[in-house]
Formats: structure tokens, sequence, C-alpha cells
């Protein structure tokens, strides 16, 4: 594979292994995050000891001046964008609607949704061949919880990915004449740190054995699906939301 990736989030969880995966790949990969610059350095050193290239960029997706910046860093360090992977993603607190205050709530539809739309809007303008570019493909990170709907745990976060889930699909026909193929893949319950920040530290132990699989799945996992709908070999997919999680 050649060309630049912009992963949002890449810096840890799903998003630290779809860089080093993508890495492996042959791209180039823009390693955004928000805060944690120490967990962006360690996966670009990682990269660059494996003979790759990659740059931490930091950006807030939620800020429309930091997802013009982030694309145009990304440009003019790695070369023209030709992937985005759509990954950065939060739950908010873990609590019933009705007990999750309205700033929690603007958060999480400012960084899941209008931050994914408005990093997909930027790499269309920057692959479209509508606008000079040679094409591309977006990946964005949905979650089981738009099927399942997140009850008694986070349901506005479960809204903002089955509204994911509808950008997939509508964007997918709108581009599908410039060039750009776009898909989804909707992890499960999968062993990152996203639980734990939401202060449910026995989560995975807790919903295991529940899964079908039974078992937790790992970032590696859900990678290497992202890596595959990139690439070449998924060249007549488009539209798709692949469900990695153990048939949950
Ligand atoms: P994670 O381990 O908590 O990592 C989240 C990543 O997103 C970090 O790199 C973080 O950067 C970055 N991030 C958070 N807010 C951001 C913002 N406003 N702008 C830019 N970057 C931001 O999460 P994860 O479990 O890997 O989840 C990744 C994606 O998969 C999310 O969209 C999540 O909804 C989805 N997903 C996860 C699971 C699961 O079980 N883990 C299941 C289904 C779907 P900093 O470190 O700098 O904050």
């Amino acid at each position: 594979m050649s060309g630049t990736l912009v992963i949002t989030g890449g810096s840890r969880g799903i998003g630290a292994a779809t860089s080093l995966a993508g890495a492996a790949a042959g791209y180039a990969v823009c390693v955004n995050y928000q805060g944690r610059q120490d967990r962006a350095n360690a996966v670009v050193a990682e990269i660059e000891k494996s003979g790759g290239k990659a740059l931490a960029v930091q950006a807030d997706v939620g800020r429309a001046e930091d997802v013009e910046r982030l694309f145009q860093t990304a440009q003019d360090e790695l070369g023209p964008i030709t992937g985005l992977v759509n990954n950065a993603g939060i739950t908010g607190p873990r609590s019933r609607l009705d007990e999750t205050g309205p700033t929690d709530i603007a958060r999480t539809v400012e960084v899941n949704m209008t931050g994914a739309l408005m990093c997909a809007a930027e790499a269309v303008r920057r692959m479209s061949t509508r606008h000079g570019g040679r094409g591309g493909t977006i990946v964005n990170v949905s979650s089981a919880a738009a099927r399942i709907g997140g009850a008694n745990e986070w349901v506005d976060y479960a809204a903002t990915k089955g509204g994911l889930d509808s950008m997939t699909v509508g964007l997918a026909i709108e581009v599908a004449g410039d060039g750009i193929r776009v898909n989804g893949v909707r992890p499960g319950l999968i062993d990152t740190e996203i639980h734990a920040a939401a202060g449910a530290v026995d989560r995975l132990e807790t919903i295991a054995p529940s899964i079908p699989m039974q078992r937790a799945g790992t970032a590696s996992e859900v990678a290497e699906t992202i890596i595959w709908l990139l690439s070449d070999k998924a060249s007549y997919v488009s539209g798709a939301i692949v469900d990695v999680a153990g048939g949950r």
C-alpha cells in the first residue's frame, strides 16, 4: 500500500493498533491525538523503529479549525491524503440518559458525530477527483452500541454511532463517483482503556461471558478489518458496515 492515512485518535486503543497496522501495510500515518502526547509519540516511535513514516498531530476533532490544521499538516509533512480512519470517540460517563447532564451529552455528540462529519468532509475535499484529488477511502469506527442501543450505560453514545452508520451509507453513495469508498466497522466489546475512562473498570470481565465467543476482542482484531477495508483488496466494497463483535 502507499499513501497517507489520517487516523483520528490514532494514539491509543483501536486507533493505535490501526496506526501500527497501517504503517506495516506501507502507509505513512498521521497519528492524531487530543491530550496524551506521550502516547502518540510512543506510537510514532514504534513505527519509525520499524522503518515506517509517521507523525503525531494534536487536534481536537470537535473543533473545525483543528480539523483543517490536522489534514493540512498531514498533507504537508507526509504527502497527499489517501485515507481517513474516523476513530476518535468518547463514551462520556456511564449512566442513564436522564442522569446525564447536557454538557456531557453535547461533548459526546461534538466528538463522535460532529467531529467525524467534519473529518469526513475535509477528507473528501482533499481526496475527491471532483476537487482534483486522486480518490481514497474512509473507514468510520462505529460501535455495536448503534445496534444494541446502550441502555443504562450510554444511550447518547449509541445514538452518535447510529448517526455515524447513517453517514457511512449516505456518504458512500454521494462520493462513489468521486473515487472514494466509505465503509464502517462496528466493534463489540474491545479491550482498551475506554471502559475504565467511563468509570467501568470491570466491564470487560462482566460482559464477556454474555458474548457468543465468550471473550472481549483485541484492538488488533478491529485494526485488521479496518486495514482490509482501506486496501485495494476491498476495491468493490463501499457503504458496508462490518461487525467485529464476536457474534454479538
Ligand atoms: P480509547 O482507548 O479511549 O482511545 C481513544 C482515542 O481517541 C485516543 O487516542 C484519544 O486521544 C482520542 N481522542 C479522544 N477524544 C478526542 C478528540 N476530541 N479529538 C481527537 N482525538 C480524541 O478508545 P478505543 O476503545 O480505542 O475506541 C476507539 C473508537 O472505537 C471509538 O470511536 C469508540 O467509540 C470505538 N469503539 C470502541 C469499543 C471498545 O470496546 N473499546 C467498542 C466499540 C466502538 P488522547 O489519548 O490524546 O485523549
